[in-house]
């Protein structure tokens, strides 16, 4: 789901840093230098956990190795913090970059992840190793903040509390795109959904008119359509299917949830999200979406090489940044459609700007959406 090198990098930086507990530093070093282990993001390999273990790992005696049945849960103060934290970083979406890599020389399984402290911006580096794949057993545990060196900080906690989320929901990797074999079928009850764009948080006396709402709804198909005429004329020997996708919730931000209009599914290039709009403007002006790139107020724009483009400042940019990022797929499909011509572009997921969001998405839910919700 993310480059193995990022997390490489960060832990080079963090040893660069000395903000490693020594022995943390070799342990982690040495699994670094291992040139032969292949890093993805497939959870298959990881053995099959459950809450019971994950307490009773946590809230053990700090040991190297435990198993499932030769512990008594010890609900000691500092160990039900731990269970208490981890709870809470998983909740709040710290953990992220969750690789895998299983070792065929000596069955241990590797996995690794960045989790974000709770308070300040730092991040750290996790670092689990299973005995094997059929019994959850811990080799080793590591993590680059101080209370790593137990084996059993937050942070581990954390990450086997994500392990075992994907587990539970059946999810094959820790991206809940890589499911097999395919994009999930239409949920079989009818639920409705609406985007985020069209959420209205007001007083009831403030009205607003549904028509732009009506006008999508009538005419996602007529967009969907055009957006399909369009990827035919690109890839029409490929192998192209387009999904209905639903309410998406990526486990590990669990607090965001996206519903992209479709999924597109194009043989070589992968997964789409697709974003459909329907241009009420250009009905009432009768002009086509691209011709109106430079009207003010408009979310269609046009850049430096005066190609018609998505306003990168715009709303939906950010919509559709945020549907890529919870359903973790690197490409979107964003098409305007009007019964006066169509604009169809593919928008790439830029990393750096969904950082931004995403920090700003989080400090938002703890810091003001919980408070709000602990006070009701
Ligand atoms: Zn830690």
């Amino acid at each position: 789901m993310y480059a193995g090198s990022d997390v490489l990098r960060d832990i080079s930086k963090a040893v660069e840093n000395s903000i490693l507990p020594s022995s943390s530093r070799s342990e982690i070093d040495k699994i670094l230098k291992n040139k032969t282990l292949k890093w993805d993001d497939k959870i298959d390999g990881v053995p099959k956990l459950s809450l019971g273990w994950v307490t009773n790992y946590l809230t053990g005696e700090p040991a190297s190795k435990m198993s499932t049945h030769d512990q008594q849960p010890d609900w000691s103060d500092m160990h039900r913090r731990v269970l208490d934290r981890a709870d809470g970083l998983f909740n709040a979406g710290k953990v992220t970059r969750v690789l895998c890599s299983n070792s065929e020389a000596d069955d241990i399984v590797n996995v690794k992840c960045t989790c974000g402290a709770s308070m300040k911006q730092q991040t750290y580096t996790v670092m689990l190793q299973f005995l094997n794949k059929r019994t959850p057993v811990v080799e080793s545990a590591h993590c680059t903040c101080l209370a790593g060196l137990s084996q059993k900080c937050g942070h581990v906690g954390a990450l086997l509390l994500a392990l075992l989320e994907c587990q539970k929901k059946g999810y094959s990797s820790m991206s809940c795109t890589s499911r097999d074999p395919s994009w999930p079928a239409p949920a079989s009850k009818k639920t409705e959904s609406c985007q985020v764009s069209d959420l209205v948080i007001e007083k009831k006396s403030v009205s607003k008119t549904p028509r732009t709402k009506e006008f999508g709804r009538e005419h996602e198909g007529d967009a969907a359509d055009a957006l399909m005429q369009h990827v035919y004329e690109e890839y029409g020997d490929r192998n192209i299917v387009l999904y209905h996708s639903g309410l998406v919730i990526n486990p590990l931000m669990p607090f965001l949830a996206a519903s992209p209009d479709r999924i597109l599914y194009i043989e070589g290039e992968g997964y789409f999200v697709v974003e459909l709009k329907s241009s009420l403007k250009s009905e009432n002006l009768k002009q086509c979406p691209t011709e109106l790139a430079d009207a003010s107020n408009y979310y269609l724009t046009v850049d430096e090489e005066d190609t018609v483009i998505l306003d990168r400042e715009h709303n939906y940019y950010f919509q559709v940044l945020g549907q890529m990022a919870v359903c973790n797929l690197k490409k979107a499909f964003f098409g305007v459609w009007s019964s006066y011509g169509c604009h169809i572009e593919q928008i790439e997921f830029d990393q750096v700007v969904w950082d931004e969001c995403y920090e700003k998405l989080q400090s938002f839910y703890t810091k003001h959406y919980m408070k709000f919700v602990n006070s009701q």
